[in-house]
């Protein structure tokens, strides 16, 4: 069975060359935010963040994965959200002390943002594409970077609270030539833009799919596809720590264990502890060498 408060959902204007996502993540989100103690502020921008993944994945067309990215300078090191293609969120934060909603966005506007598309290996070419800060939104600036980058017409509304995240993005889709005048299409955009544009945070986060696209665009034509589930889902394993003991090394496995008795290689995403002995440590270091993938993760 499908939980209905983790899930993502395009539809389509009939009559306008436009397509939308709905985005919804209570369980995964709050799963999320168990694994690190994040500050209030950094568990908005993080679900923001989450939100935007998995719009994203939507409209990737290789196997891999969609990450959003920022790495900052001071207070804030890190903020990663990432979503493969079977809907798999993960996220992570890295922040230096608890700050306010004020330092948050100076952070942000002072570090790099970027949408990072990975293919899985083998099935193409890395893209990555630095989005600038613009505004007061992470919302702004993602719509900035669909126009200025992708020259594709975007919005995208977000709405963040203790146990849930939801979204909504719209964009303009590629004109069919013999159907629609560059001036049609135009006014379409802004029509649907101007209607989509009264949504608020709390319907957002709590209408339901149908009601919700009802209540936005009564009069419009709307196709709504199937609901696909999201899901967290990390990516880190048993086998995969032992790879990163292997590449620490003989020498440094062995000191670590003299002093602690165990090794604990744990989840900078998840927070999954993965703990070895020394019996472990002799299974390990006794089989082949690592394989290519060198990350715990
Ligand atoms: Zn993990």
């Amino acid at each position: 069975m499908m939980n209905n408060n983790d899930i993502l959902q395009g539809f389509l204007f009939e009559n306008a060359s436009i397509r939308g996502e709905l985005v919804r993540l209570e369980e995964s989100y709050q799963e999320i935010m168990r694994q690190h103690h994040y500050p209030l502020p950094i568990r908005q921008i993080l679900g923001e963040m989450l939100i935007v993944a998995s719009l994203l994945s939507a409209s990737i067309k290789f196997k891999g994965r969609v990450t959003v990215q920022f790495q900052g300078k001071n207070h804030l090191k890190l903020l990663l959200a990432q979503c493969n293609h079977k809907l798999q969120i993960r996220g992570l934060a890295e922040w230096r002390q608890a700050f306010d909603e004020t330092t948050l966005l100076a952070e942000l506007k002072k570090g790099l943002l970027a949408i990072i598309m990975d293919p899985e290996t083998g099935t193409g070419n890395r893209y990555q594409g630095i989005v600038n800060w613009q505004g007061d939104s992470l919302a702004e600036s993602i719509e900035g970077y669909f126009k200025d980058s992708e020259q594709v017409p975007t919005r995208l509304w977000m709405a963040v609270d203790e146990t849930r995240a939801a979204g909504l993005l719209i964009q303009a889709m590629p004109r069919e030539s013999a159907r629609l005048s560059k001036e049609s299409a135009r006014d379409d955009w802004e029509h649907i833009s101007h209607l989509s544009a009264t949504i608020t945070a709390k319907e957002l986060l709590s209408l339901d799919n149908v009601t919700l696209l009802q209540r936005l665009y009564a009069k419009e034509d709307v196709r709504l596809f199937k609901a696909q589930p999201v899901a967290f889902q990390c990516s880190c394993s048993l086998s995969r720590s032992e790879n990163a003991l292997r590449l620490l090394g003989r020498k440094e496995v062995d000191e670590e264990l003299h002093n602690k008795q165990k090794i604990v290689v744990t989840c900078e995403f998840c927070s999954q502890e993965f703990i070895f002995d020394r019996v472990d440590v002799e299974r390990i270091f006794k089989q082949d060498k690592p394989n290519s993938s060198h990350q715990v993760h």
